[in-house]
């Protein structure tokens, strides 16, 4: 039986993720999570989703990159902003 890495817990069912040559052991997503996943620069909060990079820091959202003074932070592209579905 497998070991996580985490919690220290053995479960048959624990699986391995390879992240920077390194493979860690977890029993649950949220032990993975919990030390694997990057936490926003601004807020803290577990980055889960894609994020977005600014100035080599990590921000859960362009929100949080604009708090730290990246004002070119966008969550999707201007050009999207009040688009409407063309012929319905
Ligand atoms: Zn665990
Ligand atoms: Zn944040």
């Amino acid at each position: 039986m497998k070991r996580c890495d985490c919690c220290g817990n053995t479960y048959d069912k624990a699986f391995e993720i390879t992240m920077e040559d390194k493979t860690y052991t977890f029993d649950s997503f949220e032990c993975a999570i919990h030390r694997l996943a990057p936490s926003c620069d601004h807020c803290g909060c577990r980055i889960l989703g894609h994020g977005t990079e600014s100035g080599g820091e990590t921000f859960c959202c362009a929100h949080c990159a604009k708090q730290k003074g990246f004002e070119g932070a966008v969550d999707r592209d201007p050009a999207d902003a009040g688009a409407q579905p063309s012929s319905v």
